[in-house]
């Protein structure tokens, strides 16, 4: 052991003359960090919040900047109570650092998609397979990770936070919460009546404030899945049973159900676009177009579950719907042979324990490229599965569809017809006109696709009676009011993205056999129709009994022979 004396002076000769790593280095309080930290949030990343907030106000007028200065308090004041809350000193450099870069990511895509950050957008982020993410993350990320991620963290590492005696940093940590929590309700009080109006009129502006959103939808998504973890999904339809159609069936009865993905009625040609996206089933005889369809959700974790369950938006219920069972297994209850072919991120539970297979593991030739497959995968091997069907069946498949941003790599080149079109994963690099011909084109292959498969069915139609629902899972934007994608909370989502295309086509052996009226179905499709019409309109066209299924919600009820 060195005696004391011989230690002293080196430990005094470091502090006269600091050694070059010692340079650079700033010492504070983990207070006074977690203050700037949510001074530079508030600067960097709540540009979004804020301008939707004020937007519309007289600048003239000094309320208006009474209130923006009032908001831009709470916005502060909520992330230190945030980080200083959890960030005790030795934990707060790794938490700060972690929320940095979640921040950096989540106020990219917020700015440059127009997108909120909720609950069921965090989950579709969490859902997304590498190769939808690897997508979304072009070079345009690059300087503003680096001044939004990497230069905090430079800050962060040269950061030394002062030690305090336990009691002392508990009485300063204790006052500084208070003491924020007295500027959030000052603030509060101080612009009442337009802070309660704008919660009540635009409530979903909350999940515009970052990163108080990503931590509150990393919260609510975390203890949804435990509680949802904790029990099983709820079995439905527990009565659900062959009609008495089925006896009568001599030959196999096939139902192919294509949930479309992010296409958008707008664009729909059969729905009276502009242009022509939908040549081949406009030339598809007997083909029922539903020109008025709107959607469950605007994402894809919201919609495909909502799209399968008894009650969707009509008494939207997320809990129950991701708690219960789907369409499918009550169909296959009631014996009906269900599979899901998937060519995107999965089915997202409604396929639960039900046969299910995926494109890429097929790997049909010429149709995959690293990992991601064209849509026309999704026909691999139905010729040889047509030809040995039996009985009743219910064949789903999921489609990559217009799953943006790159529309281009959802075709391949023949449907390149509108030009010129985007060919960058970034839309900013392109104009209005090459972003929308790139989508279209991205339709046209989904045209292709149904057209085929009902070409397909057409085939066999003297041996295989058969059905087709195409639908879509929800709308997209596509810049206007500077909205791209989809994903925008429901209650103030455009029409575009609730706005979905929806076909229907039977071979006239179905029609025939389920007594099916496909004219007064066609009459049918002039109305208005939802999401919430497919669970009930497809136990009628199968003839699967069950007390769930409600008549009012059947499109197919008043064409059916009962
Ligand atoms: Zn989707």
């Amino acid at each position: 052991m060195w005696p004391l004396k011989n230690r002293l002076p080196v430990t005094l000769a470091v502090h006269a003359q600091p050694a070059p790593q010692e340079r650079w280095i700033w010492t504070t309080s983990t207070e006074t960090a977690a203050l700037a930290l949510s001074l530079f949030w508030l600067l960097s990343a709540n540009r979004p919040f804020l301008g939707a907030a004020l937007k519309g106000r007289e600048w003239g007028d000094a309320s208006a900047w009474g209130f923006a200065v009032a908001l831009a308090l709470m916005v502060l004041a909520l992330h230190f109570l945030l980080v200083a809350a959890v960030g005790v000193r030795h934990a707060f450099k790794p938490l700060a650092a972690l929320l940095i870069v979640g921040t950096a990511f989540a106020s990219h895509f917020m700015d440059r998609f127009g997108v909120y950050l909720d609950p069921s957008m965090l989950r579709n982020v969490l859902r997304t397979d590498a190769k939808e993410a690897g997508e979304l993350f072009s070079w345009s990320l690059l300087p503003h990770l680096l001044w939004q991620a990497a230069l905090p963290l430079l800050v962060l590492w040269r950061l030394r936070l002062k030690p305090r005696r336990w009691t002392r940093a508990l009485l300063v940590r204790a006052g500084t919460l208070l003491a924020a929590l007295a500027v959030i309700v000052g603030a509060i009080l101080a612009v009442f009546q337009p802070f309660s109006s704008l919660m009540r009129n635009q409530k979903e502006l909350r999940y515009l404030i970052t990163p108080a959103n990503v931590l509150w939808s990393i919260g609510s998504v975390l203890a949804a899945d435990a509680k949802g973890a904790a029990a099983p999904r709820q079995a439905i339809g527990l009565d659900a049973a062959p009609g008495p159609n089925f006896a009568q069936r001599t030959r196999p009865l096939v139902l192919v159900f294509v949930v479309g993905e992010t296409a958008r009625a707008a664009n729909w040609g059969l729905s009276g676009y502009a242009r022509q996206t939908t040549p081949q089933l406009a030339a598809t005889p007997g083909l029922i177009n539903f020109a008025q369809v709107t959607s469950c959700g605007t994402n894809t974790e919201v919609s495909l579950p909502c799209m399968f369950a008894p009650v969707g938006r009509r008494a939207y219920d997320e809990e129950r719907i991701r708690g219960s069972e789907s369409l499918l297994h009550v169909l296959a209850r009631a014996g009906v042979g269900v599979r899901w072919v998937d060519n995107q991120s999965g089915c997202k539970g409604v396929c639960d324990g039900l046969p299910t297979a995926f494109v890429k593991e097929w790997n049909p030739t010429g149709l995959c490229e690293g990992g991601r497959c064209l849509d026309e995968g999704l026909l691999h091997g139905l010729d040889e599965r047509l030809a040995q069907a039996k009985g009743t069946q219910a064949l789903f498949l999921h489609q990559l569809g217009n799953h943006g941003p790159s529309y281009f790599r959802r075709h391949p080149p023949a449907f390149a017809r509108f030009q010129p079109a985007c060919q960058k994963d970034d839309l900013r690099l392109c104009s209005r006109e090459e972003i929308v011909n790139a989508y279209d084109n991205a339709l046209l292959y989904t045209d292709h696709l149904v057209a085929t498969l009902i070409q397909r069915l057409k085939a066999q139609a003297d041996r295989v009676d058969s059905a087709v629902i195409y639908v879509s899972d929800h709308g997209e934007s596509l810049g206007e009011n500077n909205l791209f994608l989809h994903g925008i909370p429901y209650a103030i989502a455009p029409e575009v993205q609730k706005r979905v295309p929806m076909v229907m086509w039977f071979s006239p052996g179905f029609a025939q056999i389920r007594g099916l009226d496909v004219a007064c179905l066609a009459q049918r499709a002039s109305q208005p129709a939802a999401h919430d019409h497919l669970f009930h309109t497809v136990l009628g066209l199968m003839d699967v009994r069950t007390t769930l299924h409600e008549k009012a919600w059947d499109l197919s009820a008043e064409c059916v022979k009962p």
